[in-house]
């Protein structure tokens, strides 16, 4: 999903401290829906009569009391929700997940034994010696886990069920021709994006420098871009002009990474993500997933009851010197009791779960944005070798679709519905290309303010077939056959990907949004500001150092 993948020797990791086995629960997506097909990801029509407005749900009767006190109940099993859990494992915990998966927008499905992501893809690979702790114990943690270990051998292993995406495995291509590197980013853009990430001022997240935050996070990543006085004054030299193509790939990036345009991208945000690219990928089969459902095994291993699925939470309370949390499971309501609550889902989902929100941070809440997001995984019926013809599109993981249309002119809904598209990545890269047959994960944001209400009305033939039609527009040339296409599986997600609008970090409103209460923490990437496993990582670790020293208290 990145556009670009230049070498450079070290790279930080983004933030926070922080990966197969299987359990019941971890279920399995992979059979082939039948006609119609329906959607994966989030299930609308249930989010919405549950959690939009819970009184009525709860009016149904008074709910079953769960025996016994935690010290913790965790709302929410996407990979904060799942770290915190892990950590905190030792503890009376029970970790409450609404789906019946574990994973959140980290899960996978599979199709002739390939794996692939019906969400998150993949990680920054963290240096075990690196300067910065909190990457080293990015590190760690996947070392404990058994998902990374020093003496792994990336470049040639494939019996490992990891590998690094590197500078080789990166290919951006038009609807005609493979685009080299040099075209989208001269050497001086380069020289400055890895400057950033040599610098004392990487924007790391969550953040160290008040003054970084103040200077880079009140603009835009676009107006950065435009301002040479601003990147003189923060790193000493500048990126010089960028092409049309350059300009193109790091809005598409922006499209990808966050759901939103460059131009409503803080710089802040923005800057942390795209400099860090350049690291490698660290891409487990199916992504993200894996290193969810290796935390969910280890999490259950000593402690089978410690993850409830199916329990969408509907309120927590405090009552007295204690926590109540209500559930809907399976349509009956239960309750809870908790010395101590960490609440990992979206933030905009506070208000309504916790009726004594306070009025400010309701206030704050009130003004984030989401972005909604497609992934189609298109399953073909001939190996990738056999599909593509160029070398480019054969060896890549991350493959980034360009045009050469100028985004500074184009309305973004107008390019939106008509590229569908900019990222895809190969579903059988860390295993090695499956002799028969292929599965390519196909990004489709909904960059613009409206896209939840295109999303919402649109069908699923009607999402299939602009997919279709944009695949077969950008691969068809490069190999790709209609014939070649058995399905497309679409995953839905509602709300998510927070808006990391400019201003947002620096004018407090993260912080007030994400405010914690002694007892009672948000622990999701939104409270970061941005989308990202690194800072869902971040927020566990705060979450779970502020609840350790409350329990002990
Ligand atoms: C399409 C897409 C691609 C992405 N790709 C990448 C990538 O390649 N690399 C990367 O680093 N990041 C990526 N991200 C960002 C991703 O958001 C984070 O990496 C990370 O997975 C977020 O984890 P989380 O636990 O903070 O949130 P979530 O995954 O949102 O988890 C929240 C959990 O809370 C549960 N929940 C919500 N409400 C309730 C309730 N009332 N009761 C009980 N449970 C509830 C949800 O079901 C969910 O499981 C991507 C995001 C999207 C949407």
């Amino acid at each position: 999903m990145s556009p670009n993948q230049f070498a450079v020797t070290r790279r930080r990791f983004l933030s926070g401290l922080a990966v197969l086995g299987t359990a019941p629960w971890f279920g399995d997506l992979a059979a082939w829906p039948q006609d119609p097909p329906p959607f994966t990801g989030d299930n609308f029509d249930l989010a919405h009569q549950l959690l939009m407005d819970p009184a009525a749900t709860l009016a149904a009767g008074a709910p079953q009391e769960r025996p016994g006190l935690y010290d913790t109940i965790i709302v929410g099993g996407g990979i904060s929700g799942l770290l915190s859990a892990y950590r905190l494992r030792d503890r009376r915990v029970k970790l409450l997940e609404r789906d019946l998966v574990v994973g959140g927008v980290s899960k996978s499905a599979s199709w002739q034994g390939i794996e692939y992501a019906l969400g998150a893809a993949y990680i920054l690979d963290p240096d075990p010696d690196s300067e910065d702790p909190r990457e080293r114990a990015g590190f760690q943690l996947l070392e404990e886990l058994g998902l990374r270990a020093r003496t792994d051998d990336l470049e040639r292993d494939r019996t490992l069920q990891r590998r690094v995406s590197g500078d080789g495995n990166h290919c951006i291509f038009s609807n005609r021709r493979i685009v080299p590197e040099a075209e989208v980013y001269s050497l001086r853009n380069r020289r400055f994006f890895e400057g950033v990430l040599e610098s004392d001022r990487y924007p790391s997240v969550p953040p160290t420098d008040r003054a970084l935050v103040d200077a880079l996070d009140r603009v835009s990543l676009s107006a950065f871009l435009k301002n040479p006085a601003l990147q003189r004054s923060l790193y000493g030299q500048t990126v010089g002009p960028l092409s049309r193509l350059g300009w193109e790939a790091i809005e598409y990036y922006c499209w990808g990474a966050f759901g939103t345009t460059a131009g409503e991208t803080s710089a802040y945000h923005g800057l942390n993500f795209f400099v860090a690219e350049s690291g490698g990928a660290l891409v487990y089969p199916g992504g993200n997933a894996f290193i969810a459902k290796r935390l969910g095994a280890r999490i259950t291993r000593d402690n089978p009851a410690a993850i409830a699925t199916g329990a969408w939470t509907l309120r927590v309370e405090r009552e007295g010197g204690e926590f109540r949390v209500t559930t809907w499971e399976q349509g009956a309501l239960y309750r809870y009791r908790a010395r101590s609550v960490i609440v990992a889902t979206p933030l905009f989902l506070a208000p309504t779960l916790i009726p004594s929100l306070p009025e400010a941070q309701r206030a704050a809440i009130a003004t984030l944005q989401y972005r909604a997001y497609v992934v189609a995984n298109v399953l073909l019926r001939r190996k990738a070798d056999a599909i593509f013809r160029a070398q480019g599109l054969r060896a890549g993981y991350e493959l980034t679709r360009v045009h050469g249309v100028d985004v500074a002119t184009t309305p973004t809904r107008d390019l939106s519905s008509q590229k569908v598209y900019s990222d895809a990545i190969h579903a059988d890269f860390v295993m090695g290309r499956h002799p028969s047959h292929a599965v390519l994960t196909v990004y489709r944001p909904y960059p613009c303010a409206d896209g939840r209400q295109e999303l919402l009305g649109a069908s699923y033939a009607d999402i299939e077939a602009e997919v279709r039609r944009e695949v077969l527009a950008g691969f068809g040339p490069h190999g790709l056959r209609a014939s070649d296409i058995e399905g497309v599986q679409l995953c839905r997600w509602g709300h998510p990907m927070i808006v990391a609008r400019p201003g947002q970090m620096a004018d407090g409103t993260m912080a007030a949004a994400g405010q914690s209460q002694p007892g009672l923490y948000f622990c999701h990437t939104d409270t970061m500001g941005a989308p990202a496993y690194e800072n869902a990582f971040a927020a566990a670790h705060d979450a779970v150092a502020a609840v350790t020293g409350f329990l002990r208290v």
